[in-house]
């Protein structure tokens, strides 16, 4: 047993190190400027040791290696080279799951028994990035030149990515940029977010006993306003694939501006999820309820407004209410608790000043919004909150809160919940509960959002991907067109 609870013995190993360097070009370095930020378990309030305050100086130094790496033995390697190295990869997750899952579990407080039923997925994310290493290619295209032309298109890497990742599961947000990157040829410099970046750090460190080489994949760690914004603007970073908050996005686009980076963005949203009076509520109450409590809440597709037909708005608050008493709250590492933390002080005032003004501004609390105390007073914890009588014109229908908060917004008809399910800037998620086929595919079609689950939500498979649109970004991740983002097409004409 260790001051943190009950531990491997290899994260024990890692957290003892105090100091978590970067790695810019295969080396594990602590910043230029030598500052630092102390880092802590959510959990419990206390210090996990410090992360590099990379910046500007080290940013450079990673795309530099970037590019040298880009440019130099990794570019012959093979597809096949890139797809067994992506296969060894899947197998030393495999072997260190443990210690990483626990790493990020004490880093960002995500409960460890959900981290452990995640591994099939995170695996199968790795094993989609090394199938599809094997299946880059262009075309032989027709054309009226003549018989003496031959027309074909190549697909070529991008060249340097620039990976800026979120705090909200960052083992797997590093795996939508590091794969593809692996899988196209590309080199990258990621920047995890400096509230969770340990599982980043310890995974890429890993690789580098698979035979990564240098350069290929460098981790900067430091704050979002200094390396992120230094990354997002470096001239010779060719594409940021970025997932965070709408704010920070647009931050992103300006600093693409500089060399007209191409970028893929996923957003904040507000999704809605859409129940109709026919549902079969054994399984909407507790499907709407973790569409929004899961991960405490803190997953942009989150299906936050729950709009739900007004026959059954009564029994459905009453057995949501319910249900969300049931949800064990507790500590990352307890094997028991089902939502852990808020990542940080800061994330844990903004929800709770969001839960004051849905009461300020008229919703019915029905249960939770409060923060939990007892053994839990340390740590950063809310139980799970739900809110009934709302309406979508309340800033708790309007913004994006990242916790476990759960809105209820009552509609009598199809055409009112399409009118409302669509009054958010965003569109990212959406579902729909109900057994009428014809109800479905009518707010499937008519939701404008880049993902729609029916009578489930937050299925997600790299085969078949997922995405936004409006205000919650572009380029999605997985399915075919994942690649697309970091290879660009050459058009040949040869005369023959
Ligand atoms: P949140 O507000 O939920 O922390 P952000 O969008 O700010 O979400 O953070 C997501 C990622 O973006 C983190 O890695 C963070 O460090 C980074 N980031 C924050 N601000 C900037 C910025 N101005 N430029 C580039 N990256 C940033």
């Amino acid at each position: 047993m260790s001051k943190y609870g009950v531990i491997s013995e290899d994260t024990r190993l890692f957290l003892s190190r105090g100091n978590h360097g970067m790695i810019i070009d295969g080396e594990l370095v602590p910043a230029i400027s030598g500052m630092t930020i102390e880092t802590f378990n959510p959990s419990t309030g206390e210090s996990l040791g410090f992360i590099a305050a990379g910046d500007e100086a080290d940013v450079n130094l990673a795309v530099h290696a970037a590019r040298r790496a880009f440019q130099g033995e990794w570019s012959t390697w093979t597809p096949y080279d890139r797809e067994a190295l992506l296969l060894r990869a899947v197998d030393l997750f495999e072997r260190h799951f443990e210690e990483l899952i626990e790493i990020e579990s004490l880093d960002m407080g995500a409960p460890i028994a959900s981290m452990r039923r995640s591994k099939e997925s995170h695996v199968r994310r790795m094993r989609y990035f090394a199938a599809m290493a094997l299946n880059v290619r262009g075309e032989t295209l027709p054309h009226g030149l003549g018989k003496n032309v031959h027309a074909m298109t190549i697909k070529a890497p991008v060249g340097v990515v620039g990976g800026i990742i979120p705090w909200n599961g960052p083992l797997g947000g590093q795996w939508w940029v590091m794969g593809a990157a692996l899988a196209t040829g590309c080199t990258t410099v990621l920047k995890p977010a400096e509230d969770a970046c340990l599982s980043v750090i310890r995974m890429v460190e890993l690789m580098r006993e698979i035979g990564l080489p240098k350069g290929v994949v460098n981790v900067v760690t430091g704050y979002g306003a200094t390396a992120g914004a230094a990354l997002a603007r470096h001239p010779d970073v060719d594409r940021i694939a970025f997932t965070g908050s709408t704010v920070t996005g647009r931050k992103i686009i300006e600093g693409s501006m500089v060399n007209i980076k191409r970028l893929q963005l996923e957003l904040g949203g507000k999704s809605p999820d859409i129940v109709f009076a026919d549902a079969d509520l054994d399984k909407a109450v507790p499907g709407a309820a973790m569409g929004v409590f899961n991960n405490t809440g803190q997953v942009c597709f989150a299906g936050t407004r729950v709009l739900v037909q007004r026959e059954i708005v009564n029994e459905f608050t009453a057995r949501v209410g319910e249900f969300a008493k049931t949800v064990r709250v507790g500590r990352g590492l307890d094997p028991n608790s089902q939502l852990g933390p808020i990542v940080s002080q800061k994330q844990l005032d903004r929800v709770m000043s969001y839960i004051e003004i849905g009461e300020k501004e008229g919703a019915k609390l029905v249960t939770g919004g409060d923060r939990l105390r007892g053994e839990l007073d340390n740590g950063y914890f809310v139980s799970p909150t739900v809110f009934g009588d709302v309406d979508s014109e309340m800033t708790i229908s309007r913004e994006e809160i990242f916790g476990p908060v759960l809105s209820i917004i009552p509609f009598d008809t199809i055409d009112d919940a399409i009118r409302i399910g669509n009054q958010t800037e965003y569109g990212l998620g959406g579902g729909v509960w109900t057994k009428n086929v014809s109800t479905a595919l009518r707010v499937v079609n008519e939701i404008y959002t880049g993902t729609m689950w029916v009578n489930c939500y937050g299925l997600l498979d790299p085969l078949v991907g997922f995405g936004g649109t409006k205000m919650s970004g572009y380029g999605s991740k997985g399915g075919l067109a994942h690649l697309d983002n970091y290879l660009y097409t050459k058009c040949v004409y040869m005369q023959i």
